[in-house]
């Protein structure tokens, strides 16, 4: 079975994630869409959060599954029985530090990374401008899935309310 992962902080998924994943859902026997925990970056969403509205998203695609993963992700590979990285290209900006670490899991344990080139769609998409348009009250809507925006208003709503 070829298997492929799609690893990232999802904070949250966005479209540009989304179309990603499905594309990769189209090339490989199974997807695994693993959400990195990592204690040391203040995210909007718990790591359950994320997870639930991944799963959400991936519902209607019968071989992707969410899972999350501590540390290397080479090491989560060899444990799931991973060979390929699928990362999204959006810009050049993206490519001097995904091709330092498709080099390193390369060379850690001979992970193959896959890049596919956005959707142009969703070249100037990143979770990071969502949360800040959303926090200033801007329609993010056409951006992200359904779930995420429903969550992503009633979060910031609810982060207003404590404010005052
Ligand atoms: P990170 O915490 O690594 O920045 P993200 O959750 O923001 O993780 O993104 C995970 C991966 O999803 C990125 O490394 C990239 O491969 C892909 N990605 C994110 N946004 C887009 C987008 N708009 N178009 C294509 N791929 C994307």
């Amino acid at each position: 079975m070829k298997r492929a992962v799609c690893p990232g902080s999802f904070d949250p998924a966005t479209n540009g994630h989304l179309d990603i994943i499905s594309r990769a859902a189209r090339l490989y026997d199974e997807v695994v869409v693993a959400v990195l925990i990592n204690e040391s970056k203040a995210c909007l969403f718990s790591i359950d959060e994320r997870i639930e509205m991944l799963q959400e998203i991936v519902a209607d695609y019968p071989n992707v599954r969410v899972a999350s993963f501590r540390g290397l992700l080479v090491d989560f590979c060899r444990s799931q029985g991973i060979s390929v990285v699928v990362k999204g290209l959006r810009a050049v900006s993206d490519f001097d530090y995904e091709l330092q670490m498709a080099q390193m899991n390369w060379g850690l344990a001979g992970v193959e990374t896959l890049f596919m080139a956005t959707n142009p769609l969703y070249s100037f998409l990143s979770s990071s401008l969502v949360k800040e348009v959303a926090k200033w009250g801007g329609d993010v809507s056409a951006h992200v899935p359904d779930v995420v925006a429903q969550r992503l208003a009633a979060r910031l709503s609810r982060e207003r309310e404590a404010e005052r």
